[in-house]
């Protein structure tokens, strides 16, 4: 059933790489043991599964699934699960190492996990998407539990996955466990203010930013790369503080107006037309020149590498806020720091999901509700906490921020792997 990754560190391509390069980084900086290098470079759990889905028309497809378990050091594993037909193993083993970095960085009990199936939703009907949500839950549904592995949605699910995982895993143990996900419905458990909790992380990090630049949020100028749960969000807060987002994108294409997007509007255009093309209140814009606009601000939160060896010499902005997990590869990383940009990195900036998250698990397994206020204020507590960290630290140690946020998520996940002790 569990596959382990077998002969030394997993071969390297892509993100995982890029998660790799950073691991190594920080295990140098912070001068670790090779054993516990080796210990944190290798996925702890890997679980590969084929999901079968016998379509509305009466034919069958097999899909392959995924989850792997990074690093249990200070808690249940937790991380998305992505549906996408980008989706293969060493994807979701990067995603979930970042995941144990993010959770370490934040200080939620959890260590980083991921998990996907690689489909493409919008090809599919909602009663394919269910059947296919439950198939890999009861593949998967050895590891995961709320005090072994919880997953939320990510790429391609929504709150309605969350709500049939739950349903599947509860159906499996004969009663209702509403802690095995977050990003649940309101009315199964879920918290307020999760939905918006990953955008408003984002928007929180990225005025800060602004400010540690002196930039004025009213009358700067973002462009945001994604506009899903995520990239909306951020694009509605960030105009709402007052900040111009002159351009937004999506998977089909992207949308520019020099005196601001008008965010609400193009929600409600995307809701009806499926995309940001063809929106009235702006023009079009090639999607790959959005990244390279003279903004103050650039907030990609579609997916990785989209920030490359390519185009990080053409980028404009300030200051680059990572909406989406590993957008920027490690090419573009280093020339975007010769460069001066400000790099607001993933694990950081993305991570008021797994924090709301956090407080969704909190309560779901206390079965009481938090006022929405609560949630929020608590939410920008933490995130606050771990700009500071994070700021104080590369500061102290001369280090980029992302450099500072995984050396000091690195250091907190060894030090509970330290107390835990090697067994036997
Ligand atoms: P989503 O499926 O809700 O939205 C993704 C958006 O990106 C869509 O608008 C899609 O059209 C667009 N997109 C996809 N490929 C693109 C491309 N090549 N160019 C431009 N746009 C593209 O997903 P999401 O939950 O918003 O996640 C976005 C990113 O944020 C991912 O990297 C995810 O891992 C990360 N993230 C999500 C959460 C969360 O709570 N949902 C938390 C932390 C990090």
């Amino acid at each position: 059933m569990m596959a382990s990754t077998g002969g030394g560190t997993p071969a390297l391509h892509g993100p995982w790489n890029d998660a790799q390069a950073q691991l190594t980084e920080a295990v140098e900086h912070l001068k670790c043991a090779p054993g516990l290098h080796e210990m944190l470079a290798m996925p702890r759990r890997e679980m590969q599964v084929a999901v079968p889905l016998r379509k509305d028309d009466g034919t069958t497809a097999v899909f392959s699934g995924y989850r792997v378990q990074h690093n249990f050091s200070r808690g249940p594993t937790k991380g998305g699960l992505r549906f996408s037909t980008a989706v293969d193993l060493n994807e979701v083993r990067a995603l979930a190492m970042w995941m144990t970095w993010k959770c370490a960085l934040v200080d939620v009990p959890y260590g980083g996990a991921k998990g996907g199936v690689a489909i493409e939703p919008r090809d599919h009907t909602q009663g394919e998407l269910e059947r296919v949500t439950r198939r890999y839950t009861s593949e998967i549904l050895p590891i995961i539990g709320p005090d072994t592995d919880i997953p939320a949605p990510d790429i391609g699910t929504d709150e309605r996955t969350m709500a049939w995982i739950m349903d599947t895993y509860s159906v499996a143990k004969g009663h209702t466990v509403p802690g095995v996900v977050t990003g649940k419905p309101i009315s199964l458990g879920g918290s307020l203010g999760r939905a918006q909790a990953t955008s408003r992380g984002v928007a929180h990090v990225a005025l800060m930013a602004m400010a540690s630049k002196g930039i004025e949020a009213e009358g700067a100028t973002a462009a945001v790369q994604g506009f899903g749960k995520v990239g909306r969000g951020a694009a509605r807060l960030l105009s709402e503080a007052g900040v111009r987002v002159i351009a937004i994108s999506d998977v089909d294409g992207a949308v520019f107006a020099g005196d601001g997007i008008d965010v609400a509007r193009l929600g409600a255009h995307v809701d009806r037309e499926g995309s940001v093309e063809g929106f009235e209140g702006a023009e079009s814009l090639d999607p790959q020149a959005l990244l390279t606009l003279d903004v103050d601000v650039l907030v990609p939160a579609a997916v990785e590498g989209v920030l490359t060896a390519a185009n990080a010499r053409d980028v404009q902005a300030t200051i680059v806020v990572e909406g989406a997990n590993g957008p920027t590869t490690q090419e573009a990383d280093a020339i975007l720091i010769d460069r001066d940009v400000l790099v607001v990195p993933d694990i950081l900036a993305n991570a008021g999901g797994v924090i709301v998250s956090y407080f969704e698990w909190v309560q779901s397994n206390q079965a009481y509700q938090w006022r929405e206020r609560e949630v929020n204020e608590r939410l920008e507590e933490k995130m606050t906490a771990a700009w500071r960290d994070v700021v104080d630290y590369a500061g102290a140690q001369s280090l980029t921020y992302r450099q500072a946020a995984t050396a000091l998520a690195v250091r907190r996940v060894l030090e509970a792997h330290e107390l835990r002790g090697l067994y036997p």
